[in-house]
């Protein structure tokens, strides 16, 4: 029995965690819960799990006088705090917020299932510091990741070409580009394949969620982005590809569902076999008929590139597309940008930035709150 702390516990990923842990009781319990809002679900989730520990990000006063026996936390530090406990951690919180708290838990030692990429994207360099001097350990949750890790079964890439990730391709994937400008938050969140928080469904219609995800990989599988490959594959049943240098390739499959590679990261954290309930739906080949791969238009989805060069320029570079790409894509959400305007606006944001390092955190926060603020002047010139 191991317990578990999920960090993110009202999301997508974190409810999804949480039926995993509903149907795997013998294996799983929960320690610790932390949410940002959604206070009647957050107090759904205490009831039925039974947490010893809830960070919450509003005034947990109510909840406090409800649940006398839970201990309630909130603030930055404790947040750090709170992902230190448990044996195993799942960080579904989104966006840069994710970075304190994982790396103050890889510090600790601690086991993570990690769904959130922003947090890599910003602070790749000094979370994988921490990993190849043995620090906590890191099993992917992102499913292209999930895909790669398990097709590689724990080796390295010794003899691997390239990883290939598969892309929808959104909900925008043929819808005409001189539409782009009146696409809005409502048409963009509508994810033809999976069900998410709404900044990702936003990253996936742009295909930055690809280019971010590029990223992750290339910190992950310590490979070059180069050798990071991206093909649209609508029925999201392939999820990612090793190709080896002898021409064999290794695919994962399985319906587009989360609680795969969330079933498939706690078990492989807690040492015990794969789980035999996960309620992923059965993949049904025959159903299925065709699998169908395209290339990705660049003129279509320009955010992939701009990711690639972020990586290649190095230092805050990526921290500072990341931060962009957060301001942007909540304009958007906020109705303050058009769907048209996030790329060009993360793009001027990064031809701005004058190049700073990322081997400190400190460092990362300097180049995060100038992704941020220079997106804000720019975003006065949009509306
Ligand atoms: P979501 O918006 O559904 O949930 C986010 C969770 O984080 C909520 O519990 C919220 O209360 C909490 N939160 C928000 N802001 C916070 C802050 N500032 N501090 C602390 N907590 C905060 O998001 P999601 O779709 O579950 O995605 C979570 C992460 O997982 C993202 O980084 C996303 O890219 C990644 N991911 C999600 C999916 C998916 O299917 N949803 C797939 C792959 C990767
Ligand atoms: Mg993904």
């Amino acid at each position: 029995m191991k317990t578990v702390t999920i960090l993110g516990c009202t999301g997508s990923i974190g409810t999804q965690t949480l039926d995993v842990i509903r149907r795997n009781q013998e294996f799983f319990s929960v320690y610790a819960l932390s949410a940002w809002s959604n206070e009647s679900l957050l107090a759904e989730q205490i009831r039925e799990f039974s947490p010893r520990v809830v960070w919450f990000g509003g005034d947990s006063s109510r909840l406090a006088r409800e649940y006398p026996s839970v201990k309630f936390v909130t603030g930055e530090d404790s947040l750090s705090e709170v992902a230190c406990s448990g044996e195993i951690v799942v960080v579904g919180i989104v966006g840069f917020a994710a970075l304190r708290p994982v790396f103050a838990a890889l510090e600790a030692g601690c086991s993570i299932a990690l769904a959130n990429k922003e947090c890599l994207v910003s602070g790749g360099e000094i979370i994988t510091k921490l990993l190849r001097e043995g620090s906590g350990k890191i099993v992917p949750v992102d499913s292209e990741h999930s895909s790669i890790y398990q097709a590689l079964r724990g080796t390295d890439t010794t003899g691997v070409r390239q990883i290939i990730l598969t892309a929808s391709g959104g909900p925008f994937l043929h819808t005409p580009i001189t539409e782009f400008p009146s696409l809005t938050p409502e048409q963009a969140v509508k994810h033809p394949r999976w069900s998410m928080g709404a900044k990702i469904s936003v990253d996936s219609a742009t295909l930055m969620n690809k280019g971010l995800e590029v990223i992750e990989a290339a910190h992950i599988f310590d490979l070059p982005e180069s050798r990071v490959g991206v093909v649209i594959h609508p029925e999201s049943i392939v999820h990612g590809f090793v190709e080896f240098d002898d021409e064999s390739s290794i695919a994962c499959l399985f319906h587009p569902d989360m609680r795969q590679p969330i079933s498939y990261a706690l078990s492989t954290l807690a040492g015990i076999p794969r789980l035999v309930s996960t309620g992923v739906p059965k993949l049904h080949l025959p159903m299925q008929r065709s699998l169908t791969y395209y290339d990705v238009d660049p003129a279509r989805f320009p955010a992939l590139e701009l990711c690639r060069e972020a990586y290649r320029r190095g230092g805050g570079a990526c921290t500072v597309l990341n931060a962009s790409n957060e301001v942007a894509v909540n304009s958007f959400l906020e109705r303050k940008l058009r769907f048209s305007e996030i790329v060009p606006l993360v793009s001027s944001v990064l031809e701005q930035f004058p190049g700073t390092p990322s081997d400190s955190m400190e460092a990362i926060l300097e180049a995060d709150r100038f992704g941020r603020s220079a997106t804000e002047r720019e975003l006065k010139k949009f509306s």
